[in-house]
């Protein structure tokens, strides 16, 4: 019984730790070695990768992004400004009389 018990446990802790990164409490600080920002467990070494924009861990999209976007398989590109809108009135008509 007390095997099936354990089995349980760690089928638990492995689902865990894919939704929810570790179950571990004791972290170190955010900290940004070579454009990467994370945090350690202290428990079982797990980097837990942290936004230093926003102040909280990444999920796991956005770890996948920032790794690619890292070794350069995808380019982030601020995305392209509005074109500029002219009033009606103030246009040319095409038109020519
Ligand atoms: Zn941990």
């Amino acid at each position: 019984m007390k095997t099936v018990l354990n089995c349980l446990q760690a089928v638990l802790s492995f689902f865990a730790e894919i939704l929810f990164g570790c179950s571990h409490s004791r972290l170190t600080r955010p900290f940004t070695i070579e454009a990467e920002t994370y945090k350690v467990c202290l428990d079982c070494g797990k980097q837990i990768y942290y936004s230093a924009q926003e102040m909280r861990p990444l999920n796991p999209w956005e770890v996948r992004r920032m790794k690619a976007a890292n070794a350069g398989e995808v380019k982030v590109m601020p995305a392209p400004a509005m074109p500029q809108l002219v009033p009606a009135r103030e246009r040319e008509p095409n038109i020519a009389a």
